[in-house]
């Protein structure tokens, strides 16, 4: 009698673990249950590890769902960064960005330098780090951002557009500075940066220098009103040296170095 009230309410286990969206103990009970026995783990430490496997998947899936909403272009993490490889790039200062303190403060990035030196790389890595830390991130390329902007303006949508990319926590705008905008542009991307002005974080990264982002937005009032309100609360990092890519075809000869000699190169 009493085994099969037992048996009763261990069938009764799995519906009530999925009802609670106890998902990871409920699909993992058996092993879970055999490492605790093997463990001679008491109830209460039991319950942990069981809460601990739940809790490990929820913030897999959160994390999961953060990178799919932000919608990087390409996988990039700070592990994978070669700091040999972009001396001019401070481990320490990126390891303190890596916190994601700057997020929470709602501070700017600006992430300068010329082409292939890895700032999408970092503007990437460090977009995970705040999704891995609980802040929403959306990442868009510049030119994507000014054409969806101007499309609004002109459809009389412009109050959505604002909302959607003034919403996330972390905005990351990658390669300002391309393609110059055009003066309305400038002004919409202006509108956009005031309103996030200390209420979310942005990213950006620039192959310009801050002295040439008056050519970039093809007007200097409205430059320094958007440089005034990005660099108040700012990490401006600025990369110098070769490009990664050029680096890598140079090591393999496939690229010449000036006067050395490709065979002797490594
Ligand atoms: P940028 O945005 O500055 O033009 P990217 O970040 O796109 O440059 O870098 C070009 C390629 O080289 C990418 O695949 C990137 O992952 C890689 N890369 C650049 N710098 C590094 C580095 N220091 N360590 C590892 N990979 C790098
Ligand atoms: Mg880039």
């Amino acid at each position: 009698m009493a085994a099969s009230k037992k048996t009763e309410e261990l069938d009764a286990l799995e519906p009530m673990l999925t009802r609670l969206k106890l998902t990871a103990i409920r699909d993992q009970l058996d092993t879970l249950l055999d490492q605790a026995g093997r463990a001679e783990l008491n109830l209460r430490e039991a319950l942990s590890m069981l809460c601990a496997a739940e809790v490990a998947r929820k913030d897999e899936r959160r994390i999961q769902m953060g990178m799919s909403i932000a919608k990087f272009p390409c996988v990039r993490t700070l592990e994978g960064f070669e700091y040999d490889a972009q001396p001019s790039v401070d481990p320490k200062q990126i390891r303190e960005l890596a916190t994601s303190r700057w997020v929470a403060n709602g501070d700017s990035v600006l992430l300068l330098g010329p082409p292939g030196v890895g700032k999408t790389h970092l503007a990437v890595a460090l977009g995970r780090e705040a999704i891995v830390r609980g802040y929403s991130t959306l990442f868009v390329p510049a030119t994507s951002l000014v054409t969806q902007l101007v499309r609004a303006h002109v459809e009389g949508r412009l109050e959505e557009k604002l909302v959607h990319f003034a919403k996330p926590k972390l905005l990351v705008v990658d390669e300002l500075g391309y393609l110059p905008f055009e003066a309305n542009a400038a002004h919409l991307f202006f509108q956009l940066v005031s309103r996030r002005y200390e209420r979310g974080s942005m990213l950006v990264t620039s192959n310009r220098s801050v002295a040439e982002w008056g050519g970039v937005f093809g007007d200097a009032v409205v430059a320094t009103a958007i440089l005034d309100r990005l660099l108040h609360h700012s990490h401006v990092i600025t990369i110098r040296g070769d490009s990664y890519r050029l680096r890598t075809k140079r090591r393999s000869g496939l690229v010449n170095q000036a006067g050395a000699n490709p065979e002797t190169t490594n």
